[in-house]
């Protein structure tokens, strides 16, 4: 009974939410930060606004807030832990932001550069439709953000995976063979998923520059506010580059579904064109009003992003004294196997004390966990419970 495309459709898994116990969450790389008390006050304003306005539809283009994510890229470089705050409380909140100067975007991104969605997943699923064909393969590595090949099979674009180095981090020479052999786009998160490494904007710039010039080239920048470096300023230089970034990790917003897109305004436009032809209005007005004051708020998420990285160093380091290997990692999270321990039951056994992390059964990273880093609480209860493996 269902059409012949359904085939292809590979359902995205994602990190368990159950229900039925109070579960510390380390699963699914959310912020365990609350949003900025100015985004709590601006919820309680716009729910009772919201009541009056329901039966209005959003602007479809979210303006303001497109307006609103420009100013804060602009603000802090589009890397929350290195940007330097002046002023504020003792949470960040209120503080004014300016880049590090290694951080320190070259032009000014306007609102033109900016696509606002639902969630960075729906951001990347009309990036696949809007810039990948079918009759070549996309290049990405064998192990990155896992609904990209879910995307593919959706839209019927074959795949070129290509294996990481032994290190984990990307075979850069090998991605670009691949994507020259048959003229195609590159995909992977940078830092990656779920390795955690990422590589430097030099590297990514001479990448671009050696992959084809008339192929959409995509950034995924989900976890550069831990401690990556970002692709935006090159911006400048690559007419081809399509960055994507979210408001569910660093922004501690993971339920409000916004993710957005930064690219030339001719790029944008074209991913526009594939949202008016889907879904005219993908930001409700709440969430549009919330990501508005989340930008405008960022020493708040500037501090909270700082306290994550500083507890993944305190974290790897007690993992490392233990016997573990902790790949290095720019994210929200951690990367990790032990010698004598099998993954799946120290997911379990985990999962037994009441905390959950990700184990992924996927050929070459099964032996391996993915923690998230959540507050300094959450994490001694986990150290506890990881010296007993
Ligand atoms: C979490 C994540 C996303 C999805 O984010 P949403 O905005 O919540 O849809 C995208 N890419 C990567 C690499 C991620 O880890």
């Amino acid at each position: 009974m269902t059409a012949e495309r359904m085939k292809n459709l590979h359902p995205y898994v994602p990190g368990e939410q159950p229900r039925d116990r109070d579960y510390i969450k380390l699963n699914a790389n959310e912020n365990p930060y609350p949003p900025s008390p100015a985004v709590l006050r601006t919820a309680a304003r716009a729910a009772r606004d919201y009541a009056g306005r329901l039966g209005l539809y959003p602007d479809p283009d979210s303006n303001e807030l497109r307006a609103a994510v420009a100013g804060l890229l602009n603000r802090t470089g589009g890397v929350l832990c290195r940007t330097e705050l002046h002023g504020g409380a003792r949470n960040g909140s209120g503080a004014a932001c300016s880049p590090a100067a290694q951080d320190r975007i070259p032009f000014a991104v306007t609102p033109d550069m900016v696509y606002c969605g639902n969630g960075s997943d729906e951001v990347l699923s009309f990036v696949f439709y809007a810039f990948f064909d079918g009759d070549r393969p996309l290049v990405l590595p064998a192990h990155t953000y896992s609904f990209y090949p879910v995307y593919a099979g959706f839209y019927a674009i074959p795949l070129n995976a290509v294996a990481l180095k032994a290190d984990w981090s990307l075979d850069v020479p090998a991605m670009l063979a691949a994507a020259n052999a048959t003229d195609s786009s590159i995909i992977f998160a940078n830092p990656n998923a779920p390795t955690g490494i990422g590589l430097t904007r030099a590297q990514v710039d001479a990448m671009i520059a050696a992959a084809p010039s008339n192929r959409v080239f995509v950034v995924d920048e989900a976890y550069v506010d831990f401690g990556g470096e970002s692709c935006i300023p090159l911006l400048a230089r690559h007419k081809n580059l399509v960055i994507v970034r979210t408001f569910s990790k660093s922004l501690c917003a993971a339920g409000m579904r916004l993710g957005y897109a930064v690219a030339s305004p001719e790029l944008i436009a074209h991913i526009t064109t594939v949202k008016n032809s889907l879904n005219h209005f993908p930001v409700d007005v709440l969430a549009q009003r919330l990501g508005i004051a989340a930008c405008e708020d960022a020493g708040y998420y500037v501090r909270c992003a700082q306290r994550v990285a500083r507890e993944r160093e305190s974290f790897a380091a007690f993992l490392r004294a233990r016997g573990w290997f902790v790949l290095p990692s720019q994210t929200n999270f951690v990367f990790v196997r032990k010698d004598g321990v099998d993954a799946q039951a120290a997911y379990r056994a985990i999962r037994e004390a009441g905390i959950l992390v990700r184990h992924f059964s996927a050929a070459g990273i099964e032996d391996f966990l993915r923690i998230t880093i959540g507050t300094r609480a959450q994490m001694a209860a986990l150290r506890s419970v990881m010296a007993q493996l």
